[in-house]
């Protein structure tokens, strides 16, 4: 890809400092390109761009006029699948096969889905003895989007679709670790059509460039998917201003296994939920809870899977693991397997260095913490697990929910009413039972306590980036 620009109203431009950052293939460890280091005077470009173009002819399109526009960037992408694919991967640092069979075409799949959305949204009409009300619903004008490195086109793309879809124009902020895809999708985005300056990407540093997006006074709503610390400063500037926010924010997921599982299937659904994509997504199983009565069984079982799991080059098709997303993040997974020790854990397997140059680590086990150890509540985003035996109901529930964040869980048992009683007392926004990351677009996605506020997909993705007025004609 090489060195990548900022794209204004339609334009390839630098940061108008000049400044730029390396962008580093971590699994190598080599500069691939250098990205616009952006700052406060780039944002006001981008934001007086998007601005503009709610004026022109997109300020007067239909919704049939702009599905028909996410249709064509979805078949845009589609069409260079592969490329998207490459991209990703060199960025990230995550196997080739993964960013061809999820990530790049998760982003064809949210444009589609929301084409259709909003093809078939319907809004309420309430009569009223002789007036009728109705709603409709308009879009919020300029929004900011800020996404994080480890899923970049899926989630960017799981926000800018529905933004469009309600006719907002976007400045999207993508993590300065990973800004490939997000470039060639403006860029994409001219060639098929879209007017100048309703997409713009502005590259950079989260408080130079990300900073002063979110404090824009044009700016009338941000959707922020990262951690929770940033969330808070995002939200201690955006909230005093009234802007929309809404906020997909870290997670510390519990994967609770009971004895009466089905033990091949949850084998493998535990060991996918722990370490896909490194262990880098905010819904992975990081906390293992097994029923006491089959702990003996099942983690020794666990263990033998996790270490028969591959970390290897990106493009070599049975890597199941490939890099971290830089060798800082991976000093800092390190940092975390060194603490569990600290902390009388024990590392079943893994937490060492393969024998390869870029920002690699093996999975790690870690039995014998208590669950209110750090290595066991804080957000570790690598692939490092901890287990802990529980005995009933009671104590799986307490423990999953003893932990700040409230994003998802996982339960497994063959047991019908113990899936939905457990379930539902669990303090999340996301529950799969006997399955992990199984996805419908339509249904709500975000969490609860420290893992944010709102939530997206469907309906609440077009609500979010929309104001709903209601008129209310007396007709008498
Ligand atoms: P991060 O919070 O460091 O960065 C996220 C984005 O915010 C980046 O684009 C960054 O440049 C920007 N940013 C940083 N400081 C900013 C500031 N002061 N103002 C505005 N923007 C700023 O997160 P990350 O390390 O890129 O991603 C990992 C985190 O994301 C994990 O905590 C993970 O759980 C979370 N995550 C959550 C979800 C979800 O849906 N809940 C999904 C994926 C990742």
């Amino acid at each position: 890809m090489g060195d990548l620009s900022n794209v204004i109203s339609g334009e390839r431009v630098s940061a108008l400092s000049g400044a730029t950052l390396a962008n580093t293939d971590p699994a190598t460890n080599t500069e691939i390109g250098r990205i616009p280091r952006s700052a406060a005077a780039d944002v006001d470009a981008a934001v007086s761009a998007a601005k503009a173009a709610l004026a022109g002819p997109w300020g007067r399109t239909t919704a049939e006029e702009r599905a028909a526009l996410l249709d064509r960037i979805a078949d845009g992408i589609e069409a260079r699948l592969d490329d998207f694919a490459r991209a990703e991967s060199r960025d990230t640092g995550k196997p080739l096969w993964l960013a061809r069979k999820v990530d790049i075409p998760r982003a064809v799949a949210n444009f589609r889905f929301f084409a259709g959305a909003v093809r078939h949204d319907e809004t309420g009409s309430q009569r009223t003895g002789s007036a009728i009300n109705y709603t409709v619903r308009k879009p919020l004008g300029v929004v900011a989007l800020i996404t994080p490195w480890n899923l970049p086109l899926y989630l960017l793309s799981w926000k800018t679709a529905p933004a469009l879809a309600m006719g907002n124009t976007v400045v999207a902020k993508p993590s300065e670790m990973t800004p490939s895809t997000a470039t060639m999708m403006a860029e994409l985005m001219v060639e098929v059509g879209l007017p100048p300056g309703v997409f713009n990407v502005i590259h950079g540093l989260g408080p130079e460039a990300g900073g002063p997006l979110v404090g824009h006074e044009d700016v009338a709503a941000v959707s922020f998917t990262g951690g929770t610390a940033t969330g808070r400063i995002v939200a201690r500037t955006a909230a005093p201003m009234f802007k929309k926010l809404s906020l997909e924010l870290g997670g510390k997921n519990a994967t609770i296994v009971f004895d009466d599982c089905d033990l091949e299937r949850t084998l493998d659904g535990v060991v996918r939920a722990a370490f896909l994509n490194q262990g880098q997504i905010c819904l992975c199983g990081s906390r293992l809870l097994v029923q006491r009565s089959i702990y003996d069984r099942f983690v020794p079982a666990f263990i033998e899977k996790v270490r028969a799991l591959k970390v290897g080059p990106p493009a070599e098709p049975d890597s199941f693991l490939g890099a971290l997303v830089s060798e800082a993040h991976r000093d800092k997974v390190e940092g975390y397997v060194r603490l569990a020790r600290e902390e009388g854990g024990t590392i079943a397997c893994g937490g060492d260095r393969p024998d390869l140059p870029g920002a690699f680590l093996r999975p790690a086990v870690v039995t014998g913490l208590t669950t209110d150890a750090r290595t066991a509540c804080e957000e570790i985003f690598g692939p490092v697990v901890t287990v802990h035996p529980f005995d009933d109901e009671e104590d799986a529930i307490r423990m999953a929910n003893s932990v700040q964040y409230g994003l998802a869980a996982s339960v497994w048992t063959e047991n019908l009413r113990r899936a939905h009683t457990v379930s539902e007392r669990l303090d999340t926004g996301m529950v799969w039972v006997n399955c992990w990351l199984l996805r419908d677009l339509r249904v709500p996605f975000g969490g609860v306590k420290d893992s944010g506020v709102g939530r997206e997909g469907g309906h609440h993705s077009l609500e979010f980036f929309s104001d709903a007025q209601n008129i209310c004609i007396q007709l008498g």
